[in-house]
């Protein structure tokens, strides 16, 4: 291309070049029901411009590249509840789309132990780039998709969708699939039930970490502040890392999370409403403590939150 080119089209190009995947993926986009799926952790690509980030692929295409199995289990679930599902399409070693910019985990130079060598000494104009390459598109289709349903009327629910390595530190995880949730029970509450009904899953709430201690982004963003009901989700990776695993989980899930969803529709009615009645049914019993809006007060180091969802 000539110079002139070049400067045209500016730093997009360089960093993701126009045969790349695009920074997010829209399936289902006509889907029926009344909720949407999320998955901000969905793949381990690294745009070819950013050279693996200085890793190997089989370190990057470890847990800390992305949620192993969560974009096929999201898949599944988008398809059996012909629900419109937005999947991220780079790593969040490129930049996390569940992290908030000054977050020292947004655009990590440590996970898990790990230096990612190609975010050491990255400066603020690049930062940026990944913001509005990768970060942007997908929070704008988040967005759209949330408007859309709104434009009819409907207020949505907000599914995200994550794994989770079963050993991190050292220590081993015994959940399969952990509910987070903070203040809002409406899908929490009866999906926590459900899934305990099951009698065969163990199950963690606000368990490997909580959904009170404020560090993600994408929920708190497009379903706390706007009081949309919502849950985040994470299965053990393990568990989800094959065809026949996600199929095996994905149906486990669904048969909780579609009477959660399903069976109540006064969850998609206007206005906080769970926080006036006593819509925490049978829910959640870890209520002991306000949640914690202070956020995390270990702020020093690049790795506290490492690992999370
Ligand atoms: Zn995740």
């Amino acid at each position: 291309m000539s110079k002139a080119a070049e400067n045209i089209t500016g730093p997009d190009l360089a960093l993701l070049a126009s045969d790349e995947p695009p920074a997010c993926e829209i399936v289902n986009d006509g889907g029926t029901a009344p909720f949407l799926l999320i998955c901000d952790h969905a793949s381990a690509l690294v745009p070819r411009s950013l050279d693996g980030l200085g890793l190997d692929e089989a370190v990057r295409t470890r847990h800390i590249g992305w949620d192993i199995g969560a974009a096929e289990l999201a898949r599944r679930l988008s398809a059996r509840f012909d629900a419109p599902l937005v999947l991220a399409g780079y790593s969040r070693l490129v930049i996390d789309c569940n992290r908030e910019f000054d977050d020292p985990t947004s655009i990590p130079t440590i996970s898990d132990g790990v230096e990612i060598p190609g975010n050491r000494a990255i400066g603020a104009a690049q930062a940026e780039a990944r913001q509005r390459i990768f970060f942007a598109p997908y929070h704008d289709a988040i967005e759209a998709l949330i408007a859309r349903f709104r434009a009819r009327d409907h207020i949505p629910a907000v599914i995200s969708i994550h794994s989770m390595t079963p050993i991190f530190e050292g220590k081993e995880r015994p959940w399969e699939v952990c509910v987070l949730w903070n203040q809002d029970p409406r899908v929490a509450g009866p999906f926590l039930k459900n899934l305990r009904d099951d009698g065969d899953i163990a199950v963690g709430d606000n368990q490997p970490y909580s959904g009170r201690d404020d560090y993600g982004y994408s929920i708190q963003h497009h379903a706390e502040e706007p009081e949309l009901p919502h849950v985040l989700i994470e299965v053990r990776q393990n568990l989800i890392d094959t065809n026949q695993g996600a199929a095996r989980w994905s149906e486990r899930v669904a048969r909780a999370l579609g009477p959660a969803l399903l069976d109540d529709r006064s969850i998609y009615s206007a206005g906080p409403n769970y926080r006036d009645g006593p819509t925490n049914r049978d829910g959640p019993t870890n209520r002991d403590g306000p949640p914690n809006r202070d956020g995390p007060t270990n702020r020093d180091g690049p790795t506290y939150r490492d690992g999370r969802s």
